[in-house]
């Protein structure tokens, strides 16, 4: 099985985003510039000065000492600036990474659940590991070391060719080959990596798929099989990574002649032109000396272009991820006038082309209690879903409020939804932190009055607000858990609540308590019951048949009965088989 994706951002959108990122702090960036230069410029001097030398030694005239002593000073100053050029640059990566990191957890958070759940959470999990890593360092070093590469290399060529253009030419011989080999290796190296965290992410995902369920894997005997699973996505992975290995092979050899190659042509040419009375002996040791130089600069460029490579792979895919599907407004969203929920034309598919719910209409009543019956796989659940506001219908619309003032839910934030509507669900994780802020995250800025009406409602029994729970904290029995769940519900406030009965199977040993707190949070609320109890159905004020993705029937009890449709015949068969009705 293969998880879907989560879309990679466009080159294009890439580079835009860098640019935008790099130009965020224009002072920094100018400081560093300003001062790496500066430090370059104090490095340039010490080829001249040897230049002079040979030169005025060849003519017996030279003064070593004073030479020297320059020497030393322009190596003192050109280490301090380096110092502060470095700090200044670390300061800049640093914020630009975090001012990163930041900003894909505001695109991590803004997702919608079914994107998540479709795209498998190990392409999450690499990107918010693996990828983030690989931008951190391309931030943290690429960035700076590029930077500074790019002023030296600059202004190495410029002192060079002011000690001569003559003198300069023959270095020249480098370019073409450095220009064609990495004109070979940068697009293969790009898709390369991009398989690579591919692999990776797929890697990640059957790994974390087998420990999740490794209690099924053991009862099922699928080990062998996981085991499969496992060694073809490292076979899959090692092919990858062995590709862009192949690729290096070919590159540091081509690269490391290429830096051989122009130091000889600079002495093979200046000795010709020195012979020519073209050139004098200090502009062909200047020169020598200068292209010597280069090679460290040119080489930390081309190094980091392989390293900004894959940050830029990394770059995409986190990026990416802000394009998963149509998220909810982050803020600003509308706001509902009114608290009915009202179901218009609604279709539903998991999959392209398949269709699970046909076209539902369903109005509620504020305060009503609706039980959903229906056979398994009807839809009901989805249905549910769709009332949560969790998922987005792929035709119609689901509204709260009335008339002018309904708003699809999906319009909401996730802070005006939460006002509004919530699905109760087994799943009551407990974060790391105290017990306030756990509740409190429902409502920031709810008062402790507040937070402990909410336990008291629901006949909370653990520990105080100010205890910590969680990983490292106290642990919370798994009816505590679910108590402090629907206690966040009380603070939340939404005025209707969808329960599902099948996920929310209470532990039975806690069960008459919880039963009591759920029937506290439900209370003064309207609620809909997926119903897989028919009791809950004859105690509720409608009841909706869902049947193959419709809602066949709908009306109070006594009304379907009546009927005597296919409520009534379900009604019936349970009725004559159950012992205590
Ligand atoms: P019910 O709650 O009535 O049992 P569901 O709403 O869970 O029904 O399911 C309706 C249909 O949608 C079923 O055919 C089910 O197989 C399908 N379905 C449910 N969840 C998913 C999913 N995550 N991916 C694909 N199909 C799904």
């Amino acid at each position: 099985m293969s998880a879907e994706i989560l879309p990679v951002a466009e080159p294009s959108q890439v580079r835009a985003y860098a640019r935008r990122l790099m130009l965020r702090h224009p002072r920094a960036l100018l400081g560093a510039l300003a001062l790496h230069a500066l430090a370059a410029v104090a490095g340039l001097v010490t080829p001249r000065l040897l230049g002079d030398l040979v030169e005025d030694v060849g003519r017996g005239q030279a003064n070593i000492d004073m030479v020297g002593a320059a020497i030393a000073v322009f190596v003192v100053v050109q280490g301090v600036l380096t110092r502060y050029a470095y700090l200044v640059s670390a300061w800049l990566g640093e914020r630009v990474l975090a001012e990163l990191r930041e900003d894909f957890v505001k695109r991590v958070l803004a997702l919608p659940l079914t994107t998540v759940e479709r795209a498998g959470t190990g392409d999450l999990v690499s990107r918010t590991s693996r990828d983030v890593a690989t931008l951190a360092t391309s931030v943290r070093y690429a960035m700076p070391e590029m930077l500074i590469a790019i002023v030296v290399t600059a202004l190495t060529v410029g002192a060079l060719v002011l000690t001569g253009p003559l003198v300069a030419l023959p270095c020249l011989i480098a370019v073409p080959l450095l220009w064609g080999v990495m004109r070979w290796y940068l697009p293969r190296a790009h898709k390369g990596y991009l398989r690579e965290n591919e692999r990776w992410a797929e890697l990640t995902d059957g790994l974390a798929e087998t420990v999740q369920g490794a209690r099924t894997v053991e009862a099922l005997r699928l080990a062998e099989r996981r085991h499969r699973r496992g060694d073809a996505d490292i076979a899959g992975s090692y092919a990858v990574e062995r590709y862009t290995l192949g690729l290096r092979t070919v590159l540091i050899p081509v690269i490391n002649f290429s830096f051989v190659l122009p130091i000889a042509a600079t002495l093979l040419a200046g000795g010709l032109f020195y012979a020519q009375g073209m050139a004098t002996l200090a502009q062909v040791t200047a020169a020598t000396l200068y292209v010597q130089q280069l090679i460290a600069p040119v080489e930390t460029l081309l190094n980091w272009l392989d390293e900004l490579q894959l940050g830029g792979a990394s770059l995409a895919r986190v990026l990416g991820v802000g394009e998963a599907g149509e998220s909810r407004p982050p803020r600003g969203g509308r706001r509902a006038d009114g608290d009915a929920l009202s179901v218009r034309g609604v279709r539903y598919a998991y999959r392209p082309g398949r269709d699970v719910l046909h076209g539902v209409d369903l109005d509620l009543r504020p305060g009503e209690r609706l039980a959903i019956v229906g056979p398994s796989g009807a839809g009901k659940s989805t249905l549910g879903r769709l009332l949560a506001g969790i998922d987005r219908p792929r035709a119609g619309s689901v509204t709260v409020g009335s008339g002018e003032g309904s708003v699809p839910l999906t319009e909401l934030t996730v802070d005006e939804l939460r006002g509004q509507v919530a699905l109760i669900t087994q799943e009551h994780h407990v974060f790391r932190g105290t017990v306030r802020e756990n509740l409190v995250m429902a409502r920031p800025g709810a008062s402790t009055e507040e937070a402990e009406a909410a336990l008291g409602a629901v006949g909370w029994d653990g520990p105080g607000l100010d205890t910590r729970v969680g990983t490292g904290g106290e642990t919370l029995s798994p009816a505590q858990a679910q108590q402090l769940a629907l206690a966040r519900l009380v603070l939340a406030d939404p005025h209707t609540l969808i329960l599902d009965e099948a996920t929310s199977l209470l532990d039975p040993r806690a069960a008459r308590r919880l039963e009591r707190s759920l029937a506290a949070v439900l209370d003064g609320r309207t609620v809909v019951a997926i119903a897989h109890r028919l009791h809950t159905a004859h105690d509720a004020d409608r009841v909706a048949v869902v049947e193959d993705g419709r809602i066949t029937e709908l009306g109070t009890h006594d009304e379907l009965i009546a009927q005597g449709g296919s409520y009534a015949a379900l009604w019936s068969s349970w009725h004559g088989s159950s012992p205590n009705a």
